[in-house]
């Protein structure tokens, strides 16, 4: 699967519709500072569920709606659409191109979509949690992170290594097999206690 083109509306200073597309093997963006490169890594990890605006670099998620410039209104609505090359099947969807689609508008309703068909989030994590991308993917290496990795103490390392191997996924499992499991016996330890009141 590999990143065909990103199309943004309203989001950040993308106010025009932009429609960014990638070419196989590998991208480099230039420009001066302040010019909006970050921005597009943004749209990314927003479009893919990101819910934390400060991992965009905002204080509130309304921060991510195009709030103007001298010269232009602000807009009502950010809009995201990753279209992705799924001809190697690696999402789990019939479909040789996928579109993600996120939309935000100020009064906060927020709509997410899948190939033009209305999704929840839940949808569109578990439809990136085999890929290696997805937004708990370490995909995006932000400006700091690398240094991070260094500073890293060899536990919090190995966390980093593990989520890159896909371990991940198999944790996440273990944990909610785990709570069936505790679900399960305090059951148990219920119907126990209601055969001894009964005997
Ligand atoms: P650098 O090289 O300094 O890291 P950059 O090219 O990565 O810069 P970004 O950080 O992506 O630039 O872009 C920041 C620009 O986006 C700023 O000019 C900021 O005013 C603009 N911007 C961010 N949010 C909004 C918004 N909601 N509406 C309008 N402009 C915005």
């Amino acid at each position: 699967v590999y990143l065909k083109a990103i199309e943004a509306h309203g989001f950040k200073s993308f106010a025009d519709k932009v429609n960014i597309k990638f070419d196989a093997g590998v991208t480099a963006v230039v420009g001066p500072n302040g010019s909006g490169k970050s921005n597009i890594t943004d749209a990314i990890r927003w479009v893919l569920g990101e819910q934390s605006a400060r991992s965009i670099r905002g204080v509130k998620m309304e921060d991510v709606i195009f709030n103007g410039t001298s010269g232009r209104k602000p807009m009502n609505f950010a809009f995201v659409r990753l279209v992705l090359d799924n001809r190697s099947k690696t999402l789990q969807l019939d479909a040789e191109e996928v579109h993600i689609t996120r939309k935000l508008y100020r009064n906060g309703d927020s709509e997410y979509y899948i190939n033009n068909e209305k999704s929840r989030l839940k949808e569109i994590n578990e439809l990136f949690l085999d890929s290696g991308l997805g937004r708990n993917a370490y995909n995006i290496i932000s400006q700091g992170e690398v240094d991070e990795v260094l500073k890293a103490k060899p536990d919090q390392r190995r966390g980093l290594i593990e989520e890159a191997a896909g371990v991940m996924k198999y944790k996440l499992r273990k944990k909610e097999s785990e709570k069936r499991l505790e679900d399960t016996a305090a059951n148990l330890s219920r119907v126990h206690d209601i055969i001894h009141e009964l005997e």
